[in-house]
């Protein structure tokens, strides 16, 4: 079976598997693609920068690119470590605009408050940016609709704001570009 997205938990605790089911099912849903979720062991090795305590995106891109399950393949790290690049805090996540690899990040997706995890609200928020990754692979870039999913944001209030799909211009827009790739392979 032909696989455009391989979705690959590179955390250092569990695997959320009824994130990744979910994430599987939007990323097939949003982009017509046939995606899989990749179990593979192995996990990114320089990307932890002492002095920040954070994780390099961009090293994590770069690993994953060397690593990923084939070539001609999309693939998407998700993870719980802390993400930076070095202009930023931190990212949600960070992607190879029309390229290959994207990486996102639980960790800052977290609700702040209350006693227990709610775990729910943290999957849709994951599902929310590795679909806005995701995405950027494909060719979109930022979009001026807050509730658009290719929306930026910097905060969990612009990530709420999101309501997970593709604003009509921007569906429009993922066509033309899936037809120039088709295009442009043929
Ligand atoms: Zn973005
Ligand atoms: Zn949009």
């Amino acid at each position: 079976m032909h696989v455009d997205v391989y979705l690959w938990w590179i955390g250092v605790g569990a695997a959320d598997e009824g994130l990744l089911a979910r994430l599987h099912g939007d990323a097939e849903r949003v982009f017509d693609v046939s995606a899989r979720v990749w179990h593979g062991h192995e996990r990114p090795i320089d990307s932890f920068d002492p002095r920040r305590q954070q994780h390099s995106s961009t090293r994590i891109l770069k690993w994953l690119l060397e690593t990923r399950p084939r070539q001609g393949s999309k693939v998407v790290g998700i993870t719980d470590v802390d993400l930076f690049i070095p202009i930023l805090t931190f990212v949600y996540g960070e992607a190879q605009l029309g390229g290959t690899a994207a990486v996102v990040s639980t960790a800052r997706l977290s609700p702040e408050d209350g006693f227990a995890v709610d775990r729910d609200l943290l999957r849709t928020r994951a599902v929310k940016e590795t679909i806005h990754e995701l995405g950027h692979t494909f060719g979109l870039i930022h979009c001026a609709r807050p509730e658009c999913v290719m929306s930026r944001s910097v905060n969990l209030v612009q990530v709420d704001a999101k309501n997970g799909g593709l604003c009509r211009d921007c569906q429009i827009r993922y066509g033309e570009l899936r037809q120039q790739g088709h295009e442009h392979h043929e």
